[in-house]
Formats: C-alpha cells, sequence, structure tokens
C-alpha cells in the first residue's frame, strides 16, 4: 500500500495533453525521484520473477525507461517493441487500429523464441491496443506470455477487457 501512495504521489495528471479532452497520466515526477522509481523498478522485477518471466519487452517509448532497469534487476534479457520501421533487422510486424486510422509495431524475430516466456511493460495502459499487438508479435514468434506488468491501468478506456483473449489466462498485472 506505501508503494501504491509513493507511486501514485509521483504521477501528474496534465490537461488536455496531448489533445484537447484528454487528461494525460505524466510519469515525468517518478522517474526524477530515486526513491519512487527504485520501488517501481523493484515492483516490476518481482512480477517478472513471480511469474517466471525469461525475457522482458518494453514497448517503445515509455516501456523503454521502465523495462531496461527492470531486466537488470531482474537478471533478463530486453527486447524493444518499436513502431513501424525503427528495428534494423529481420521483424514481425502487427497492426492494430488506433481511434484514428492505424498504427503498426515491430520486433526482431531473432531475439525470441521457443523456451522463453515473455513479461510486456509499459507505463499505462490505455485501451489496451498496444500491448495487444505487442502479445500477438510474442505468440508468433513462439514465445510463451508470461503476462504484461504495468504501471497504471485506465479502467474506464477497457483495455483489460480488450486484451483478455491475447493474455490467454496469463496474468494482467497493475501496480
Ligand atoms: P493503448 O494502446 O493502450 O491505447 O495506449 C497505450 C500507449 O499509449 C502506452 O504505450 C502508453 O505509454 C501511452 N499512453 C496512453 N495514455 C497515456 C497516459 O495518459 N499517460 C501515459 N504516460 N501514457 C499514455
Amino acid at each position: 500500500a506505501n508503494v501504491q501512495e509513493l507511486l501514485l504521489s509521483r504521477i501528474r495528471d496534465v490537461h488536455d495533453h496531448p489533445k484537447p479532452g484528454v487528461m494525460f497520466k505524466d510519469i515525468t515526477p517518478l522517474l526524477a525521484d530515486p526513491a519512487a522509481f527504485t520501488a517501481l523498478t523493484d515492483a516490476l522485477a518481482g512480477l517478472c520473477t513471480e511469474h517466471g518471466a525469461t525475457k522482458v519487452v518494453g514497448l517503445e517509448a515509455r516501456g523503454f525507461i521502465l523495462a531496461a532497469p527492470v531486466a537488470v534487476r531482474a537478471g533478463l534479457g530486453f527486447i524493444p517493441v518499436r513502431k513501424a520501421g525503427k528495428l534494423p533487422g529481420a521483424t514481425l510486424s502487427q497492426a492494430y487500429e488506433l481511434e484514428y486510422g492505424t498504427a503498426e509495431v515491430e520486433i526482431h524475430a531473432g531475439d525470441l523464441g521457443s523456451g522463453d516466456r515473455i513479461m510486456v511493460i509499459d507505463d499505462v495502459l490505455a485501451t489496451g491496443g498496444t500491448a495487444e499487438a505487442s502479445l500477438g508479435l510474442i505468440r508468433r514468434a513462439g514465445a510463451e506470455v508470461a503476462g504484461v506488468a504495468i504501471l497504471m491501468e485506465l479502467g474506464f478506456l477497457g483495455g483489460r477487457a480488450r486484451l483478455e483473449r491475447a493474455l490467454d489466462g496469463a496474468p494482467l498485472e497493475a501496480l
């Protein structure tokens, strides 16, 4: 409970970002506070261990900031899921629906495979589209999903329900 209060106290609400009507959850105050950033890293690393992860996937861009120290703390490899066109090697791609239009994410196919159990890490779960696409990439690469671990879930956007099928019984842990 103490950790949750600390983390929550370091997340800032920004009105009308990135566009009018949106309330953005800004995690930069949390990142700037070493006690909070360490507590978050430790909590996410604990979830990786608890769920038997062998590697950590971070979702561009804020997921990278969280997943990299988690990977080091948990003694696991780090794999980036990037927006289309950024990764130099052979990739798997997955398109997904946004509120307006579509987006596409990619992973290096050679970085994971059968025998891997992947924990997906991001800061905020909103509609769940990005996480859902990432789970598709992981399964297409032949790896198992250990779970999805995030700092904050925006429950009113229905991301948990959207992810249910892709999770296929794996846990969605929101700190
Ligand atoms: P989704 O695909 O779940 O709709 O969107 C999730 C992605 O958008 C995440 O990668 C997350 O970083 C970003 N995102 C959406 N809303 C917010 C927010 O209010 N705060 C932060 N920090 N990220 C957000």
